[in-house]
């Protein structure tokens, strides 16, 4: 018996080994999972009297098939070591209910997949801004973003390089006049298969939806919530908080900061956890 309890745990961590270190890069076999389209990219906007309540990014996730019985990548899929690390962070995600959002985030879509920079603390995030001539756009509109960049690596451990150049860059943040309808700024983000994000489009409006100017410090309210969507985040249903879809307030909340920082304190990837 003992024996066979021994042999079962060394095939189990051998799996495990397997799948940590063997398995195929994530773009080869994207297209063969399931669970998301080979490219991901997610749209989503905001601005403060901003974006619509419902952005693209839910438009975006809504459409998500049921979750169907796929056969796994490579060999048979996740393995069991790899369930139970998702359960458990499942479980972590739900226990930190009021006090963070990832958990509003994880039951609107049983599917849901963290995403989120990883190890870009050495090698930090490369964010280019494009000249422009947009109307309106003034240079201290340049510092007020780069402030917004500043308050999040204060959060979570992720640095940006905000002086990349246009072909290295993996992040860019541009501008426009103003968005269709209410939003005033919109962020795209693309991620591989183990949910490590891996590019961003930022794009900020320089006149809100009523035509109004916006001023330096409205820029920077605006980007600190389009920077929440570019390091992973999703929207608060709270007005409370940053991330409101529609952002009544002009800093990071106490819950902000622990939804962040929460989502930095787990592996990134599927949560999947049931056929
Ligand atoms: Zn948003």
């Amino acid at each position: 018996m003992f024996i066979l309890v021994a042999a079962l745990v060394v095939l189990l961590a051998s799996a495990a080994l397997w799948n940590a270190f063997v398995r195929p890069p994530a773009r080869a076999s994207a297209g063969a999972t399931p669970d998301t389209a080979p490219v991901q990219t997610v749209v989503r906007t905001a601005g403060s009297a901003i974006d619509s309540a419902r952005d693209t990014a839910h438009a975006a996730a809504a459409p998500t098939p049921p979750p169907t019985v796929v056969p796994p990548v490579g060999a048979g899929g996740p393995s069991y070591i790899v369930l139970l690390a998702r359960s458990e962070i499942r479980r972590r995600i739900r226990a930190s209910a009021g006090s963070t959002y990832l958990n509003d985030n994880l039951t609107q879509n049983a599917d849901s997949i963290l995403h989120r920079w990883d190890g870009r603390v050495s090698t930090p995030v490369r964010v280019f801004f494009p000249p422009t001539t947009v109307a309106n756009f003034q240079p201290s509109f340049l510092d007020a973003v780069r402030s917004a960049f500043q308050r999040w690596q204060e959060v979570v451990p992720v640095r940006f390089n905000l002086d990349a150049d246009s072909s290295s860059a993996e992040v860019r943040v541009q501008w426009r006049i103003q968005f269709e309808g209410e939003r005033s700024g919109q962020t795209d983000v693309q991620w591989d298969e183990d949910g490590r994000l891996t590019g961003g489009v930022v794009t900020l409006a320089t006149f809100d939806a009523k035509g109004q100017p916006f001023a330096p410090d409205d820029v920077r309210v605006l980007a600190l919530h389009e920077i929440g969507h570019l390091i992973g985040l999703d929207h608060s249903p709270d007005p409370g908080d940053i991330m409101y879809a529609q952002p009544k307030v002009r800093e990071l909340s106490p819950r902000d900061v622990r939804t962040a920082a929460l989502l930095y304190d787990l592996a990134p990837g599927p949560l999947r956890v049931g056929g």
